[in-house]
């Protein structure tokens, strides 16, 4: 028997089809059902998966590297399934602004319920999202309950490091639902793939190859290969080593000096 799972994409004879659960909850519950971000989300996730999406409107499978559908048309269908319980991807709404985001406790499972934290607008720039944007941005975080990863650099919130942005490439476009935020457009056959990585390897995806602690590496190794010349590097590390014994010397000049003491 198929376990119940909050999206499960199932694939077949060049189709595939995406089964999402999803839920809505908030802090007073019944009023829920009549905050007008409700229908955005709907809207804006079958928005993504329909004719709409030009990346999955003529969908060949060379675009989802998967050898076995070389050259075959795929197709793309979506159902959208509001839950009455678990497992469920759970739109947590708050009409007022913040940062919205998704969770998922303890560990990302493809069968494990999710929850996304969905905000009005942004905290940080004081931003109120059109109904759009906030279908935009739910879309965004349901990739991360598919298990993709983000597309920006910088700091990644869950990785707590330096992520270097992905390059712009045909497999990872500028309008990539997961690039940024509010403004891109579309899940790509790139995220699809990735979607069903993650489904079969029950771990999330992340779109730059580096992991974090190399990207980490990376980084760090750029500041430290500052030096090329081994006899400047030697000369640099004489001098660090000088510094470091005279600032200690001084340190301890300082603390036995009744001058210290004396303003004590
Ligand atoms: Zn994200």
């Amino acid at each position: 028997m198929q376990r119940k799972r909050p999206i499960l994409i199932e694939w077949e004879d060049g189709r595939i089809h995406i089964t999402a659960r999803v839920h809505f909850s908030g802090w007073k519950k019944a009023a829920v059902q009549n905050v007008p971000m409700r229908g955005s989300v709907l809207s804006g996730l079958r928005r993504q998966f329909s004719a709409e999406n030009p990346y999955f409107a003529s969908l060949m499978g060379n675009a989802l590297d998967f050898p076995e559908w070389e050259g075959r048309p795929i197709e793309v269908s979506f159902t959208l399934v509001e839950a009455e319980r678990r497992p469920w991807v759970d739109f947590f709404l708050v009409p007022r602004l913040g940062v919205s985001c998704a969770a998922f406790f303890p560990l990302w499972r493809p069968w494990g319920s999710k929850r996304i934290l969905l905000f009005a607008g942004d905290i940080r720039t004081r931003y109120h999202y059109t109904p759009r944007q906030v279908g935009l941005v739910a879309c965004h975080e349901f990739g991360h309950a598919m298990g993709l990863g983000d597309l920006y650099g910088g700091l990644a919130p869950y990785g707590l490091c330096y992520r270097p942005p992905a390059a712009l490439t045909a497999e990872m476009p500028f309008n990539d639902l997961m690039r940024t935020s509010f403004r891109q457009e579309w899940f790509t056959p790139n995220d699809l793939e990735m979607a069903l990585f993650a489904q079969q390897e029950c771990a999330p995806q992340t779109h730059v190859p580096t992991g974090w602690w190399k990207g980490l590496r990376k980084v760090s190794g750029a500041v430290r290969g500052k030096n090329v010349d081994p006899e400047e590097a030697r000369r640099d590390r004489q001098r660090q080593r000088e510094n470091r014994k005279r600032r200690r010397r001084n340190r301890l000049v300082r603390w036995f000096s009744p001058g210290r003491r004396r303003k004590k």
